[in-house]
């Protein structure tokens, strides 16, 4: 604790009016205690380095040192090739202080409404209270986006449906009571640590509750663009994809989740600017198409909605799915599908306490997602394709800060509101003007010390806008205890973040920026003419990047050699195993892809309801 004290006041000295480094030090452990074992391991190497440095150069222990001394020291462990470790820890430091500050302020901006709709009836059983031996007709493990519109689709087929989920459930009201830190830390798989090895890494968030993913997410929804869902039919054999069929799915899908264009009522200021600059420059612009009826503007999706306005799927298919008799067991890991003379014959699964829960069913359907399910399929004894855990996309996502001489305050309106789609279909770079919850968007500041300190008071008058590209499935999930995803940039993914980094820059600059980070090494700049030079010094592995929309691990498709998941979502090899989640897409959607793995499962959940 006192390490990360003492690294806490290094980042933001109390000397130059920063936090209390006890308090940061406290509210962050309560984030690294959930991270897994290797991860805490790295952090605890990271301090441990640090403080060694500090009594080589100084003589002196961290917590001894002065503020110059130590952030020096952090300057120094950087330029050693220690960043991407210093990183690790100043996000954990900076999200902690970030949402500590601002935890008063989401609590009322969360609470000023009623929600936007009740929490619906849904039948969860916490793991503890359901019986250690079971059986059902169908299984669905995990309850995100795919598990859910698979399990709906079964339990309507009039199958006695069970969704294993090892999340918890986050109503509204839990949502609203509790500590963001504790949101962020709850809802996200491993803390919100999940990350992607490779150079430069990349953090690839995982929602872990009843909802999946969905609960965090921006809620955004594109429906896949016809190139892409024409590739994945005729060049993969996805029948799932077959175009009619898919059109009625997804229109059931968007109906069903509530899809409308944002409000620009809420939009906020951040959205607002970059339709400004798109139009300015004559780019493509609009508010993006969400799931967000009843949206308020409370920039928290990626801790929750604390409105029940973003319609995740514990909000609408989950409770359908249990209206037809689906019962959810929530906080109960599957360990392992089980099968028996090449058919699947139940799961068995572990509560917190570590008791062994069995379920049998002669239907498994997997949809933990494209990072879990290669290696819950490897653990299962069912992960003997070549392929699986290979092929992985994340539409890696990148993003830049530009400050402006009003108060933009990036934290109220809609977290991400509007899509500017110019470079989508020539370059596959889709850019989403996207703020972040109160204080937690500030993990990417650059700096340390009084500097980093300055920049975080003037945050309100930063811009924030991403953009996503449509890569080339560079990455692989190896293991079976659990996941470690290795992902290498592809050359050709560079260049598409550099024309991202640059479009985004001239969006900003357009709409009257004073300045724009570019990140990547690369100078601030002000104007056109001088983001030209410094695109010349931007290196791409510098840049801050993150993976949110992992997809292709259990890639669907009708080549058995390619694709160790048929046309219709039945795993290959074993007999009532199917998948039901993003890794079936065969390739990158190149946009936000809830909305086609919804439809792609929906119709998994059907055709393992009527050809088992
Ligand atoms: C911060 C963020 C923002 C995003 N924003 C958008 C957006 O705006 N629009 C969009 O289209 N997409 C967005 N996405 C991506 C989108 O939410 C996901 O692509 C989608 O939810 C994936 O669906 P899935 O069914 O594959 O997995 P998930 O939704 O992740 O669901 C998998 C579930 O399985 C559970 N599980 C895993 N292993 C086990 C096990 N062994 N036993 C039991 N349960 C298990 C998990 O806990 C999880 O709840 C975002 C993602 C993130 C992280």
């Amino acid at each position: 604790m006192s390490a990360l004290g003492d690294v806490a006041a290094a980042f933001l000295p109390p000397e130059a009016g920063g936090p209390e480094p006890e308090r940061v030090a406290s509210v962050a452990r309560r984030m690294v205690s959930r991270m897994p074992g290797v991860s805490q391991v790295g952090l605890g190497v990271t301090l441990a380095g640090i403080e060694a440095l500090s009594l080589a150069r100084t003589g002196r222990t961290l917590g001894a040192a002065s503020p110059s001394q130590r952030e020096g020291l952090l300057k120094q462990v950087a330029r050693l090739g220690g960043s991407p470790a210093l990183d690790a820890l100043k996000s954990v430091v900076l999200l902690a202080h970030g949402a500590d500050t601002f935890a008063a302020e989401i609590a009322a901006v969360g609470s000023r409404h009623e929600p936007a709709r009740p929490d619906p009836q849904m039948t969860v059983v916490a793991a503890a209270e359901w019986p250690r031996t079971s059986s059902c007709d169908a299984i669905v493990i995990g309850s995100g986006a795919g598990g859910a519109f698979a399990a709906r689709a079964l339990a309507r087929a009039g199958l006695d449906t069970v969704i294993v989920e090892e999340g918890e459930r986050w109503t509204v009201d839990r949502i609203r009571a509790a500590h963001p830190l504790d949101r962020f830390a709850g809802i996200y798989r491993d803390g919100g640590t999940t990350m992607a090895v490779g150079n430069p890494p990349i953090a690839l968030p995982l929602g872990r509750a009843v909802g999946g993913t969905t609960v965090i997410n921006s809620g955004t929804c594109f429906r896949p663009p016809a190139p892409v869902a024409t590739a994945w039919h005729e060049q993969h054999g996805l029948a799932l994809a077959e175009p009619e069929q898919l059109a009625v799915r997804l229109t059931d899908v968007e109906e069903t989740i509530g899809v409308a264009p944002a409000s620009m009522e809420v939009l906020g200021r951040n959205g607002e600017l970059a339709l400004e600059g798109a139009a300015a420059i004559d780019w493509r612009s609009a508010p993006l198409r969400r799931n967000a009826s009843g949206c308020r503007g409370a920039c928290q999706c990626a801790i929750g909605c604390p409105n029940n306005a973003k319609g995740g799927v514990h909000l609408n298919a989950l409770p359908q799915a249990c209206e037809a008799g689906a019962r959810i067991v929530a906080g109960l890991r599957v360990k392992r599908v089980m099968s028996e003379n090449g058919r699947a014959v139940g799961v068995a699964g572990s509560r917190a306490d570590g008791a062994e829960v069995r379920i049998s069913a002669p239907l498994v359907v997997v949809a933990t997602g494209a990072v879990p399910t290669p290696s819950l399929l490897r653990r299962s004894g069912l992960g003997r394709h070549p392929r699986l855990g290979r092929n992985l996309s994340i539409h890696p996502a990148t993003g830049i800060t530009a400050g402006f001489e009003e108060e933009v305050v990036p934290w109220s309106g809609v977290m991400q509101s509007v899509g500017i789609e110019e470079l989508h279909e020539s370059e596959g770079v889709l850019i989403e003007a996207t703020g972040s919850p109160p204080g937690m968007g500030a993990i990417s500041t650059p700096g340390y010390g009084s500097h980093l300190l300055s920049r975080l008071d003037r945050a309100a008058g930063r811009a924030m806008i991403g953009a996503m590209i449509a890569d080339e499935p560079s990455g692989r999930v190896f293991g079976a205890r659990s996941p470690i995803v290795s992902y290498r940039l592809a050359k050709a993914d560079e260049g598409r973040l550099a024309t991202a980094i640059e479009a985004m820059a001239r969006v900003m600059l357009a709409a009257g920026a004073t300045d724009v980070e570019l990140g990547g090494g690369a100078p601030v700049v002000r104007s056109e003419a001088e983001l030209k030079a410094a695109m010349q010094r931007l290196d791409v592995r510098r840049l801050r990047l993150a993976g949110f929309h992992p997809s292709g691990t259990a890639a669907a498709g009708s080549d058995p050699a390619r694709h160790p998941v048929d046309p219709e979502g039945r795993l290959r090899g074993v007999t009532g195993v199917w998948v039901a989640d993003g890794s079936l897409l065969p390739s990158c959607p190149g946009v936000n892809p809830q909305i086609s793995i919804m439809a792609i499962a929906a119709g998994v959940g059907e055709a393992a309801a009527s050809k088992p």
